[in-house]
């Protein structure tokens, strides 16, 4: 079946406000002011001197001993499960994660792993929830290789694990002699929010990556860290893959920028979210999870109304919002205003007057 995205639909007036997701920003004149600046070379030969000064950066930044650079975060997590996971082999991660719902089942087209779903409230479960679905050894259960968590958790609502969770949880893996992994999307927005550095939030994984085209504003782009051998090992799957790339500096320029210029600004991101969910969930019938971060996620059916009338409602008035996991999903990111808040917030209202 063709899919064709609301996004893309030629009846409708041009998007004035974005909401959809925060992957829908461009880069800023300053942006690509530095990426035809850039310092180029043959990145899968090791010789581009800005995608070089990204991986030792971000290394650092996540406390890991080496990274790569790469075209996405799906490669990011693929690449990671392919490095750490056989055929045949089990990985563990929330009901919801993205690996599961959103890769095209590449985990099992391209490895054949397969994924232990575990439940938890908003995107996240617990170390003991992790040690009732440890298998005991036997030949016939398949080897648990890799717990995967989501930091923060997208579908869960954009949630925070709580530090010591998210430890335990990678304590109780480790205890097992499963490998961990976490898919740091959204890494710099749970840092952001909680005060607590990146590295100190990923210690304790062995593998884990975070993205420069979500709430970091990059056009493309994405490192994933862990050890020396382990990335080393990344590199192989990297090239089978056909993510090895050659001037990819230009968008390791873009990146840097955005370590430099993006990070500290995605608190403005979530003051937006929790003022467009303080609205909403003054709309009658509409139920709104509170944000931790920048995405906010609310239930219409109480107001009478289905998530995707409204949406196609609000996209007649240029306003682009989505819907994942039965919800409506709002964004916010760099391309997002108060008066743009303001605006949706009108519009939502006028809608579920009319409904
Ligand atoms: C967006 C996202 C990804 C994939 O990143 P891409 O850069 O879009 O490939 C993976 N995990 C989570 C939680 C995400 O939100």
């Amino acid at each position: 079946m063709a899919y064709t995205p609301l996004a893309a639909d030629p009846a409708a007036p041009p998007v004035r406000i974005n909401l959809l997701s925060d992957t829908q920003t461009r880069p800023t004149p300053a942006m690509r002011e530095v990426m035809a600046r850039a310092e180029v070379g043959d990145e899968q030969l090791g010789m581009d001197p800005t995608v070089n000064a990204l991986c030792a950066r971000a290394a650092a930044l996540l406390g890991k001993e080496a990274a790569v650079f790469m075209p996405s975060g799906t490669m990011c997590n693929v690449a990671a499960e392919l490095t750490h996971c056989r055929p045949g082999d089990e990985i563990l991660a929330h009901e919801t994660a993205h690996i599961l719902t959103s890769e095209g089942g590449a985990h099992a087209a391209l490895g054949g792993f397969q994924i232990l779903p575990l439940t938890g409230e908003r995107g996240q479960f617990s170390a003991a929830t992790l040690e009732a679905a440890l298998r005991e050894p036997s030949r016939y259960a398949p080897r648990q290789a890799l717990v995967s968590a989501e930091q923060t958790a997208n579908i869960g609502g954009g949630t925070m694990w709580p530090r010591a969770e998210l430890a335990a949880v990678a304590r109780a893996a480790s205890a097992a002699g499963l490998a961990t992994h976490l898919d740091g999307a959204r890494l710099m927005n749970a840092s952001v929010a909680s005060g607590v550095a990146a590295s100190d939030i990923a210690a304790g994984w062995d593998s884990v990556w975070l993205d420069f085209t979500k709430g970091l504003g990059a056009p493309l782009g994405a490192v994933l860290a862990g050890s020396r051998p382990f990335i080393d090992e990344v590199w192989r799957w990297k090239q089978r893959l056909g993510g090895a790339m050659r001037q990819a500096g230009l968008c390791a320029a873009a990146c840097l920028y955005a370590l430099d210029h993006h990070v500290e600004r995605l608190a403005d991101d979530h003051a937006l979210a929790r003022k467009l969910a303080a609205g909403l969930s003054q709309i009658p019938g509409f139920e709104v999870q509170t944000p931790d971060t920048n995405l906010v996620f609310f239930d219409v059916a109480g107001a009478g109304l289905m998530a995707p009338h409204l949406i196609a409602g609000l996209r007649r008035h240029g306003i682009l919002l989505g819907a994942l996991g039965g919800r409506v999903r709002a964004c916010t990111h760099l391309d997002i205003d108060e008066a743009m808040i303001d605006e949706t917030l009108d519009t939502i209202r006028a809608l579920a007057r009319r409904a």
